[in-house]
């Protein structure tokens, strides 16, 4: 995993629209896309590392939508409290 912001140069996103990946709920077609471009990112890792870390309540990051990404914290802090 890359340490500190170096990962941005790296992102798949890089030169994509910003608005695909804070799509409305319901564009499917525009939350499947970014997922699309997410899925094969090299730095899908550390992108969803930050957005964990900072608390990112919108858009896509690391491939995964607001609700995932707040399914993965529910279920990551369960398995810490089963530890
Ligand atoms: S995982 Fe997706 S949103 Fe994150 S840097 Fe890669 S392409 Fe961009």
């Amino acid at each position: 995993m890359m340490q500190g912001r170096d990962w941005h140069e790296k992102a798949k996103c890089l030169n994509a629209d910003p608005d695909m990946f804070y799509p409305m709920p319901n564009d499917w077609k525009t939350i499947v896309e970014a997922k699309l471009i997410c899925a094969s990112c090299p730095v899908s890792a550390e992108c969803l590392e930050q957005a964990l870390d900072g608390g990112e309540q919108y858009g896509i990051w690391g491939g995964l939508d607001p609700e995932e990404r707040r399914t993965l914290l529910r279920r990551k802090r369960q398995r810490m409290r089963m530890e």
